[in-house]
């Protein structure tokens, strides 16, 4: 897993083996999720896998109501609108995946704050098998 490239295609491999993956700056240290070939911060390339904990908290969200048709075959629509979520996770970087578990139709009932852990959701079969990034509250 050492040799995988520090790209999107690697992420979405590790989330398919339920594993949430970053990248960390040898240089500066910095953490990024998605990984990223240079770090942003000093524009380094020399980068390490790093296994995340899966652990967060809502940093930010919001209620999409009108979704790609994944999500509308998974019964989300204008009555029943998804949530996705920036995590800001417990190792510092922050990750934008789906918020499970709460009530994308009662906004004011979701709190900026609040602990989640990772899921891994898999969906389809074969060769459009995907897996999605989610958090649900703890
Ligand atoms: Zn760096």
């Amino acid at each position: 897993m050492e040799d995988r490239p520090f790209n999107d295609i690697s992420y979405e491999q590790f989330l398919n083996e339920d594993k949430l993956m970053g990248s960390r700056c040898r240089q500066c240290g910095a953490l990024s999720v998605p990984p990223r070939p240079i770090c942003t911060k000093c524009y380094a390339s020399e980068m390490q896998w790093v296994e995340m904990r899966g652990e967060g908290k809502l940093a930010a969200f919001t209620c999409i109501a009108i979704g790609p048709p994944l999500m509308m075959k998974e019964g989300y629509d204008r009555k029943h609108p998804y949530v996705a979520g920036v995590v800001e996770l417990e190792e510092g970087a922050r990750v934008v995946a789906r918020v499970e578990g709460v009530d994308g139709s009662k906004p004011e009932t979701i709190k900026i704050g609040t602990p989640l852990r990772v899921e891994f959701l898999h969906r389809g079969e074969a060769d459009d098998a995907m897996t999605f990034l989610a958090f649900r509250p703890v």
